[in-house]
């Protein structure tokens, strides 16, 4: 994963603090709020919603049970096509495939489409140890580059910065990575889109070599699909002379039949929209390409797995896979709205990334193992999300297994095996509660445990224990038919 992710606090501590931050508050408060109410219209509007959710589930789920099988016919039609595949097993591999490949074409420079898997393995960084820049094009993405940055969000990676902090980027950082933000650059809306335009062509007319990721990869012709509403990723898709496609595995679909399901979903479930302003297909160079046609004249696809294979082998967390990056989930959580994307600490935030994340990257590290706990488990996500991804189940099973591995669970089996023996020997048990009465006036009110239970017993007195045991009292008054002493 990207080193940039690296060494951030667990997400309880990470949240604590930006839900500090009142300007966040209300820029994710604002935004999000804008969003989940149009996208419910957007929805509302399709009679037959429920069966394409229930098609997109069944799509990606048939997909992934043969996942192997669909991924070497895509890559047969792709290689068909002029194209060339690469295989990535995790983040080093992908880095240093697409280093050496853009190092072949002699350039020092890129221009990306937004990606979130070049996110995923921190693909920017790895390529300017290379001596090579990366160039955002998105303009969300833009603004995250030039703040020195990181996302917060999967479609709106700036979601948390509002207007007058763009500008102050704009101003402050474009003349260092290239064309400076006009003189007098105000807050309008227009006034920051036309500064990021001029900015931004002067990037996409030069540059020889274009990065992207995809939304979906269509087996049976090795097509690629990407989704945008910039117009930033057509250029970047076609002006380049070298086009490299960083993909996770799970994207491929088996069919442009099943893309069709997809396109009616994703769009209303991430911008409202019914259709996206973009949508561009490439399959590998096509026959006038290499003639001096239109695109690139070199195409390269890194099939990432970087974990997926390892969440695709756990029957419940699999689930996951089936996500289309749609971000609704995001919209609409409770406790993203408060923490902000970033106490995540992975590009994948809210509760997708609460349940991705620890999978793709296993849950050995503390800030890893918080997060299937970063949710109130309130179910807003799996009712909107439009694979019908159960979001809460995967969440309790990461729990269930973050408890297995962690230090407390292994006091609570200690102490489980202790009071499993003692409820065995009824002797014992007996001996035992007459012991806890006998010395009841020795007792403490408060159990001061150390650590992260310090929190739960601080707030709570011990009960009281009887100066007789039940069981004893039981056999002196169980003769009674009132029982009454
Ligand atoms: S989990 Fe579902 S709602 Fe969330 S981003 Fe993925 S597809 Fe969209």
């Amino acid at each position: 994963m990207s080193g940039l992710y690296l060494g951030m606090p667990a997400f309880p501590k990470a949240a604590k603090d930006s839900t500090k931050d009142a300007t966040l508050r209300a820029n994710l408060g604002h935004a999000t709020r804008t969003i989940r109410e149009k996208r419910a219209r957007a929805v509302a509007e399709l009679d037959d919603w429920d069966e394409l959710r229930a098609a997109g589930r069944e799509i990606k789920d048939r997909t992934l049970r043969r996942l192997d099988a669909y991924l070497l016919q895509a890559e047969q039609a792709v290689t068909a096509a002029g194209g060339t595949v690469h295989w990535a097993a995790d983040a080093a591999e992908a880095n240093r495939i697409v280093a050496d490949l853009v190092k072949a074409t002699g350039e020092h420079e890129v221009v990306k489409v937004k990606s979130m898997a070049t996110q995923e393995i921190g693909l920017n960084e790895a390529l300017a140890a290379e001596g090579i820049t990366a160039y955002e094009t998105d303009l969300a993405e833009l603004i995250v580059q030039l703040g020195d940055d990181l996302p917060s969000h999967i479609l709106v990676p700036a979601i948390h910065r509002n207007r007058t902090e763009i500008r102050d980027i704009f101003r402050e950082a474009m003349g260092r990575w290239g064309r400076p933000a006009p003189e007098g650059l105000t807050d309008a809306p227009g006034d920051l889109a036309e500064a990021a335009r001029l900015h931004l062509r002067e990037k996409f007319l030069r540059a020889k070599v274009g990065v992207s990721g995809a939304n979906f990869l269509v087996a049976e012709t090795g097509t690629l699909v990407v989704v945008e509403s910039e117009g930033n990723g057509r250029m970047c898709l076609t002006l380049p002379e070298t086009l490299i496609s960083v993909v996770g595995i799970e994207k491929v679909i088996p069919t442009w039949q099943d893309l069709e399901v997809f396109l009616q979903l994703l769009p209303r479930s991430s911008t409202a929209e019914r259709m996206n302003p973009y949508t561009s297909m490439w399959t590998g160079l096509g026959p006038s390409k290499g003639a001096g046609g239109d695109g690139p004249t070199s195409f390269h696809l890194v099939l990432l797995d970087n974990g997926r294979t390892a969440t695709l082998a756990d029957r419940i967390g699999r689930q996951a896979l089936r996500c289309i990056r749609c971000s609704a989930c995001l919209n609409v959580c409770p406790v993203y709205e408060r923490a902000g994307g970033h106490a995540y600490g992975s590009p994948y935030p809210g509760p997708i990334g609460a349940i991705l994340t620890p999978q793709l990257r296993g849950l050995g590290t503390e800030l890893d193992a918080s997060l299937p706990f970063a949710s109130t488990l309130c179910g807003a996500c799996y009712e909107v999300c439009p694979v019908a991804i159960d979001i809460p189940e995967v969440l309790v099973h990461l729990r269930e297994q973050a408890v297995d591995q962690g230090p407390g669970h292994r006091v609570e089996k200690a102490v489980m095996k202790a009071a499993t023996w003692l409820l065995d020997h009824p002797a014992a048990l007996a001996a035992a509660e007459r012991a806890a009465s006998a010395t009841r006036g020795l007792h403490l009110r408060k159990l001061p445990l150390p650590g992260p239970a310090k929190a739960w017993t601080d707030t709570r007195d011990l009960p009281e224990l009887p100066a007789e045991p039940f069981r004893d009292w039981w056999a002196e008054h169980r003769d009674r038919k009132d029982g009454t002493p």
